[in-house]
């Protein structure tokens, strides 16, 4: 629960800003609306409906984020590249929910810190695409922008983008959310029964064994502390849950961004902590000028090519008040790049003293496509980026304080390697991502242990 004196005008209000402001700024990903009064229509729709998230919990994470930013806690946030609306499941849902209170688990226990968890769902309808329009057979029609935008069948009905698709979306992730919530709130999470989370084919992983080693860990301590106590204790039945999606449909979260009673400036309320892509994150750009003015924490993915003096002036138009909590940077470098592309970054930033939680996406620079035509994600190359980043913080002065992952609870082979050394011929049995290959739960918790190893190397 937030602070009183945190309803207090802490922090500049920005100037000239307003939720629709970025409509003066080039607009990178958006669709074209064939029908603009209908989009319009749509827009006062959403407007009308119940906000997704509440004032309070955005503040409560932010509060949590200025601990990770101190090294207090650590950040996991995960789940699907791209949400579907036929995936939107009880079945999906509690999967992805139980991989990621393992990992949080395996994090906690090997970390000795609390865990900032953040789903990457509820929300993530939307996708940043490399090119404007797609060309089979002779015929061009607009790419496929995620369930939000149009359909993925290559037809001209499906690809039209359809403003309808929003109310849509902004259903699925209400239920979504309703759901999430009601497993944790009726005790899915509770620490005392870790074997709710446990996915069929647990048993049979290779790292079935050193998992139960650590809940079999974990549970001696409950009991102890419990003994110790004399009761039961109370707030390991549950835990916070964050949602956080790619904002780039920037019509949909304008409609979501409103004023709340006894609070000064303006939230996005459709989740608790939206992203720019990598692809959006211009400094003069539409989305960079939307998120100058909501007062959620927020966050830049940090590709490659950008260089010292332009993530510095994102930090100054983001978070020109150094706000603890405010701003966090999720690099996405690649395991090849990190290396000659972070440093010189974390020197800026920490020369100037500025306030940022960095993340450490190790997916989205490591793609590639098989010889047989798949896209994927070699899991050395994850684990090699995730192990890089921490060296080049600890020699840099700086702090990684979390990750970023796409992940499922599914048994998929999207990605290569990991325990099982899938190899690019079992990427055919089960690949069922519609935009990147995710981690499996094996692979996912074997990226939760690979970070509780480095760091206690
Ligand atoms: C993503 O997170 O799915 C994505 C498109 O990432 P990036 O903006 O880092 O390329
Ligand atoms: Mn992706």
């Amino acid at each position: 629960m937030p602070q009183p004196e945190r309803n207090l005008r802490a922090v500049n209000l920005p100037a000239d800003w307003s939720p629709d402001s970025w409509r003066r700024r080039p607009a990178l990903q958006l669709p074209t609306y064939p029908d603009a009064a209908a989009l319009a229509a749509v827009q006062e729709e959403l407007q009308a409906l119940p906000p997704l998230v509440t004032s309070w919990e955005i503040l409560a994470l932010k509060q949590q984020l200025a601990e990770a930013q101190e090294g207090k806690r650590f950040l996991l946030q995960g789940g699907d590249c791209a949400e579907n609306f036929a995936d939107c499941s009880s079945e999906l849902i509690s999967n992805r929910l139980k991989v990621l209170l393992q990992m949080s688990l395996v994090l906690v226990h090997g970390l000795r810190l609390p865990v900032v968890r953040v789903g990457r769902f509820a929300g993530q309808y939307a996708k940043p695409r490399s090119a404007d329009t797609e060309t089979r057979d002779g015929v061009t029609l607009p790419s496929y922008r995620g369930d939000m935008v149009n359909g993925p069948e290559f037809t001209p009905q499906a690809r039209t983008p359809d403003p309808r698709r929003m109310v849509k979306a902004h259903a699925r992730s209400a239920m979504t959310m309703n759901f999430t919530r009601s497993l944790i709130d009726g005790g899915f999470a509770d620490l005392h029964h870790p074997e709710y989370w446990n996915l069929d084919w647990v048993g049979h992983s290779p790292l079935a064994a050193d998992y139960h080693r650590m809940v079999a860990s974990i549970g001696d301590a409950v009991r102890f502390m419990e003994t110790l106590s004399g009761s039961e204790v109370y707030n390991l039945n549950r835990v916070d849950f964050y949602t956080s999606h790619e904002a780039l449909l920037l019509p949909y979260e304008e409609a979501q961004t409103r004023q709340v009673p006894r609070q000064w400036g303006w939230f996005n309320l459709s989740t608790h902590f939206p992203w720019i892509g990598m692809r959006t994150a211009a400094l003069e750009g539409a989305h960079t000028e939307y998120f100058r003015g909501i007062r959620n924490p927020v966050a830049v993915k940090i590709g490659p090519s950008v260089t010292s003096d332009e993530l510095l002036r994102l930090i100054d138009t983001l978070n020109p008040d150094d706000e603890p909590g405010r701003l966090a940077l999720i690099h996405r470098m690649g395991a090849s790049r990190i290396a000659e592309r972070l440093p010189a970054l974390l020197d800026a930033v920490r020369r100037e003293g500025r306030r940022v939680l960095w993340i450490c996406d190790p997916m989205h620079g490591n793609t590639e496509s098989t010889s047989n035509g798949y896209k994927t994600r070699r899991f050395d190359n994850i684990r090699g980026e995730v192990e890089q980043a921490f060296d080049l913080h600890a020699a840099a002065g700086t702090r990684l304080g979390g990750v970023h992952l796409e992940l499922t609870g599914e048994d998929v082979t999207e990605c290569t390697g990991g325990a099982r050394d899938l190899t690019d011929l079992d990427l055919a049995r089960a690949y069922r991502s519609s935009v990147d290959p995710r981690l499996n739960y094996e692979q996912a918790l074997e990226i939760a242990m690979a970070i509780v190893h480095k760091q206690n190397q």
